[in-house]
């Protein structure tokens, strides 16, 4: 199977999220399972390639290549989306130039894929520009194509002014296809022209065709609903996994547990707090934004500070930024704000505290829940989207703590619940050794997105053949 798969990020090239995580880990999974995989993201600054062209860089790597588009002008950037004043303006135009260079730089390589496999908004156009610009070339003649939503939220919206800078004839610009209540909307546009779309939960599969979760797109995903499905996200253990993490302190695993609490202590001084195994040590390593709860979390600090010690990894909306700062300077004893990006204190952060937070008040997925089960972290969670999916309460013999009012009551409630249980050491060790067995590795979910692929090449051939006999009665 022949597959381009198309990602505006990818771990460890350039990440924000987790779009990165996922793309940096399937195609590997995929071809680990026969697929040839090859991979297209824009060359960003930073990015160092094997091979350096002037159209393109070119690195191979156990198996998958990727191809890095690139345009100095407008991938050389410090940042991947936008800056502190807010997305680039030129976003259109750079995603646009962008997923354009995907199908020239498919025929330069004579790779002609049965499935062009796109990831959120910034690649959506590429499905687009399949079934509008290479609908009639031979070349792309079997080329299936495959959206994931990996955040409904986020969904490439410009005005229509824009629009000529698409390439696309403006008869699309209406209702029915990539007109959004007047502007250019191209996730939107890619869920109508894919043949297949796909989210990263089954739980999230179905909130976003309610009005509450679809973003205003819950009609057009309903219509879509036979070719919709929900394949739940996985981990990469060969880059989260403390028995061979090289960004935490000291390695260990379910069997050595005890050696958690040396990254607790040395994490408790790296940070300035109070070194004690016996504190209860909350973290969180998230975008500050709405999605991600933090209008619940903040609400909620003051009373958790007194007790427990927290820890917050992030970078977000300035908002937030300011209402932590004054949490910091209020707390500066049991408090470390850590408003930046950065992969270390990441892994530090889930392989040092005893409950990982993840208040998130919509999560398509979530990584993190997943990652901290690695690291016999407790996830607390709000009962939402694929949390749902990933995370039953300890009450139910699962393996974490979930809250189902979105308010700073209930989260404060979960919390307290937890810190209860804490204080019972060997339950509490119990459960952290048990989390930390738990397996979401990609293997699983590799072969089920196979099975997405065959099923639309399959019901791609069926069409084609229906078409030429109609043609020829
Ligand atoms: P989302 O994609 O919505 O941001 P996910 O839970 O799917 O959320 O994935 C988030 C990923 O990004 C995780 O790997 C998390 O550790 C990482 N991450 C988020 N913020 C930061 C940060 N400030 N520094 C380092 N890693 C971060």
């Amino acid at each position: 199977m022949r597959v381009a798969f198309c990602s505006s990020e990818v771990f460890p090239f350039a990440k924000t999220g987790g779009l990165a995580d996922v793309s940096g880990a399937l195609p590997y999974a995929l071809s680990k399972k026969g697929c040839e995989v090859k991979v297209f993201m824009p060359f960003y600054k930073g990015i160092n390639p094997q091979k350096n062209y002037s159209e393109y860089g070119f690195t191979k790597q156990a198996g998958v290549e990727f191809f890095f588009i690139r345009n100095d002008e407008y991938f050389m950037r410090d940042y991947l989306y936008g800056d502190s004043c807010g997305d680039y303006p030129d976003n259109l135009q750079r995603f646009s130039f962008f997923n354009k260079k995907i199908f020239k730089l498919l025929k330069k390589i004579n790779f002609s894929p049965q499935i062009i496999h796109s990831n959120d908004w910034q690649t959506a156009l590429a499905n687009i520009y399949l079934k509008l610009l290479y609908k009639n070339d031979k070349f792309f003649k079997n080329t299936k194509c495959i959206l994931t939503i990996h955040n409904l939220a986020y969904q490439g919206i410009f005005e229509r002014e824009e629009f000529g800078s698409l390439g696309v004839p403006w008869d699309y610009f209406n209702m029915r296809h990539l007109e959004f209540y007047g502007k250019i909307n191209l996730l939107k546009g890619g869920i109508i022209f894919s043949d297949m779309v796909n989210t990263v939960s089954p739980a999230y599969v179905k909130e976003i065709q309610t009005p509450d979760y679809g973003c205003g797109l819950d009609g057009v995903l309903r219509e879509k609903r036979k070719y919709l499905c929900g394949i739940l996200n996985a981990i990469d253990y060969s880059v989260w996994n403390p028995q061979i993490d090289k960004l935490i302190y000291k390695n260990y695993s379910h069997r050595t547990i005890e050696d958690k609490y040396v990254n607790k202590r040395m994490f408790q001084k790296e940070l300035g707090l109070k070194v004690d195994k016996n504190i209860f040590l909350l973290g969180t390593v998230s975008r500050l934004v709405e999605q991600k709860g933090i209008d619940i979390l903040s609400r909620a600090l003051d009373h958790f500070l007194k007790k427990y010690q927290v820890v917050i990894l992030g970078m977000g909306d300035e908002k937030y930024h300011r209402i932590l700062k004054k949490k910091a300077n209020k707390f500066k004893k049991s408090f470390s704000l850590n408003l930046k990006f950065d992969e270390a204190i990441a892994h530090r952060v889930y392989a040092s505290c005893d409950c990982f937070l993840m208040p998130s008040r919509f999560e398509p997925c979530g990584l993190s829940q997943m990652i901290s089960y690695k690291y016999a972290t407790v996830p607390l969670v709000y009962h939402t989207g694929g949390l749902v999916d990933t995370v039953v309460d300890i009450s139910q013999k699962g393996g974490g703590f979930v809250f189902s009012n979105y308010t700073s009551a209930d989260l404060i409630s979960a919390l307290n619940r937890a810190n209860q249980i804490f204080t019972e050491k060997k339950k509490w060790l119990k459960i952290i050794k048990k989390i930390a067995r738990y397996n979401f590795s990609w293997e699983a979910a590799a072969a089920k997105y196979i099975e997405m692929y065959n099923k639309t090449i399959k019901e791609g051939k069926s069409q084609n053949s229906k078409c030429k006999s109609a043609i020829q009665n």
